[in-house]
């Protein structure tokens, strides 16, 4: 297992790039940024944005997909307060047992600033047996979950003669995996790691109807073209979208972010509060992925605070190895209700998905990290200290 050498990126992303001097292509990305035209940028965004103004056969301009959250509360805001057009926002929401109250109050805040917006609600029943699969099947269970997420926005596109969906971060450039480009277009996106292009097989072979996926499907290749639908990401065009910025955007907006026990690093396994706001499970996901692939969500938070400049490399491994992977046994508790399994049955298919390539015992029995992050740097192993750890939004001065 290699870490790129300047944040701290693992080679265990499926579809990740390293150089050979063994720097992740986001971190060789954001080297690029200083020299870039961001004028230019603006402009090719505003062509992008011309083509498109005007042409909604139901008076949309574009889609934003949202959930309220931090990223997709600044894309509306930028779409109608900087770019003067005039945004449908689509919004997937989860059955109530799996949105947070949170979730939902970030996403009444965001229709009070002033939007339309498009909920898509798939059944609860269906969900949840989809989620239960996804854990049996593939140790992920938002495997499911995200072909709605994803396929809602270009359908309610297509559906209501919208010719543009603006999403946010370009998953390539901001942390290397699939299904981004290297550019703004996100006409490709359904090819990420968690999609694979839309592929429903793994469900239907579960004896599930594709007609009772359709919510769960994403519209084909020829469905897009026929529609002329542009899918862009507006990350690409804005010099300070990021994480820690679109969280201060937000925060000034309205949004609630995670406080008090819902906010220490060491329950959720987040180092910021601002992100996954509305889903509690996902800390679940990413206890397994960690289990998988070695890195959770807070290697994704560090390496992303270490390109923008909010963190140094040392104490982004530092915090890596203190919080990648935590997650409260109350989340792991109610998943298990959730989905109706015993906690002993959870960890037996937790387990299962442990990658001994990565993990071995030590004398004790414990399983242990074999990751050469751990070893090549100097230790700093010490208590939990939620306080002074949590990396909090960052103005927008600064970012870049
Ligand atoms: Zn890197």
């Amino acid at each position: 297992m290699r870490f790129c050498k300047r944040c701290v990126e693992p080679d265990t992303r499926p579809d990740c790039i390293f150089d050979d001097e063994g720097i992740c292509y986001p971190c060789r990305y954001r080297e690029t940024l200083p020299g870039v035209d961001w004028d230019e940028r603006r402009r090719q965004l505003e062509a992008i944005v011309d083509r498109h103004r005007g042409r909604g056969r139901s008076g949309y301009d574009c889609i934003v997909p949202v959930s309220g959250g931090k990223d997709s509360t600044r894309q509306s805001l930028f779409m109608r307060d900087e770019l003067g057009l005039r945004p449908l926002l689509a919004s997937l929401t989860y059955p109530p047992e799996h949105q947070t109250e949170r979730g939902a109050a970030n996403l009444e805040n965001l229709i009070r600033l002033g939007f339309d917006t498009y909920i898509v609600s798939p059944a609860p029943q269906l969900w949840k047996r989809l989620m239960r699969t996804g854990f049996y099947k593939f140790g992920n269970m938002a495997k499911s979950t995200e072909l709605p997420l994803y396929a809602s926005a270009p359908k309610v596109a297509i559906a209501y003669g919208i010719p543009l969906v603006v999403y946010g971060e370009n998953p390539t450039l901001s942390w290397g995996s699939a299904g981004g480009s290297l550019d703004g277009d996100a006409n490709n996106l359904k090819y990420n790691n968690t999609l694979k292009g839309g592929d429903l097989t793994p469900w239907i072979e579960e004896g599930i109807r594709p007609r009772d996926l359709y919510l769960y499907t994403y519209p084909s290749d020829e469905d897009i073209d026929r529609a002329g639908l542009r899918m862009i990401f507006l990350g690409y065009y804005i010099p300070d979208f990021y994480d820690f910025v679109n969280a201060r955007v937000a925060l000034e907006h309205g949004l609630t972010q995670r406080h008090g026990i819902d906010a220490r690093p060491e329950e959720n396994g987040h180092i910021a509060p601002f992100d996954a706001l509305d889903d509690d499970f996902v800390m679940v996901n990413q206890l397994l992925k960690h289990l998988k692939f070695g890195f959770g969500k807070v290697t994704q938070q560090v390496s992303g605070a270490i390109r923008s400049g909010f963190l140094t490399r040392e104490r982004g491994i530092e915090l890596v190895r203190l919080y990648d992977g935590q997650c409260s046994a109350r989340f792991i508790r109610r998943f298990c209700d959730y989905i109706e399994i015993g906690e002993d049955e959870f960890w037996r298919v937790a387990e299962s998905y442990r990658n001994p390539e990565i993990w071995e015992r030590d004398r004790r029995g414990r399983w242990v990290p074999k990751f050469a992050i751990y070893y090549d740097t100097p230790d700093h192993r010490r208590p939990p200290d939620h306080e002074a750890d949590v990396v909090h939004p960052q103005p927008l001065a600064g970012a870049c």
